[in-house]
């Protein structure tokens, strides 16, 4: 799972998380709503090491992640344990942001071969099942320019997954999508919760996608939850004003 421990981000003058607490459980999925520049995509960042945190702890699978813990103090994390945080956590963007000087299949093994170590033939193997999953088993020799949206975020998806991790991040994975390529691809990351164990932590502005995947939804502003529960809760019977007002203007 995933612990925020009164993390503090500050951008200059502007503090963006203001000692935010919140978990994920294992398994669990969550989805982070809010008006733009509420500090969401800064939350995955920070859990990808893009960013660091000013304050406070973030923990993944128990382990801190931007710090270790040295006898009860906190000293930054080195560059090794950082590494093999990163492999614990995958992340799909809303840009795609494949290899693109590689085909499809080279996308799915470059990780698996350089960071996990496993054998080419290994990582092909992986990669074609997943290429099977997210029904792109014909495009293994394509390159990325020669693909749709839609497929191309596939092939995200599923480069994601070849790498195995604990964790899956989903950063607006549908807003750079023509809107008829937008339903495949939310009912291809719904089976794929349904079928995994993952920790998926998911930030989206589509709330239908949101209601479908979450086991939880964080509603978010200004740096703070200001509203948490099941989806049915946070959709149908909001409790609070700040949320009613974000979701009428979403809706
Ligand atoms: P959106 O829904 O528009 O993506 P968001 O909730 O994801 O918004 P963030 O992108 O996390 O919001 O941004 C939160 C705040 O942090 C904003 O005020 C933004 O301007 C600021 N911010 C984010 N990244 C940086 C940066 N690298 N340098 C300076 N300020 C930043």
């Amino acid at each position: 799972g995933i612990r925020f421990e009164k993390v503090v981000k500050r951008f200059g003058q502007n503090v963006v998380l203001r000692e935010l607490d919140f978990t994920v459980a294992p398994g669990e999925r969550v989805t982070l709503i809010g008006p733009s520049g509420s500090g969401k995509t800064t939350i995955l960042r920070l859990l990808m090491t893009l960013e660091k945190v000013d304050d406070g702890v973030i923990r993944v699978g128990d382990e801190p992640l931007s710090h270790m813990d040295k006898g009860g103090k906190l000293v930054p994390a080195n560059e090794k344990h950082l590494h093999e945080m990163r492999k614990k956590i995958g992340m799909v963007f809303q840009q795609f942001n494949l290899f693109p000087n590689m085909n499809v299949l080279r996308n799915l093994t470059e990780g698996p071969v350089h960071v996990l170590g496993l054998s080419k033939d290994e990582a092909a193997e992986r990669a074609r099942k997943l290429l099977d999953m997210v029904g792109l088993a014909d495009k293994a020799a394509a390159h990325p320019t020669q693909l749709s949206g839609g497929q191309q975020q596939r092939v995200a998806i599923a480069r994601a997954l070849a790498m195995e991790p604990q964790v899956l991040l989903l950063d607006e994975v549908t807003s750079a999508l023509d809107p008829e390529l937008v339903v495949g691809v939310q009912d291809l990351l719904r089976d794929i919760a349904k079928e995994s164990d993952l920790t998926i932590l998911c930030v989206t502005h589509e709330m239908g996608f949101a209601k479908d995947i979450s086991d939880r939804v964080l509603m978010f502003d200004q740096g703070q939850i200001v509203e948490e529960g099941p989806p049915e809760q946070i959709f149908g019977e909001p409790s609070e004003q700040r949320t009613r007002d974000f979701l009428q203007a979403v809706l």
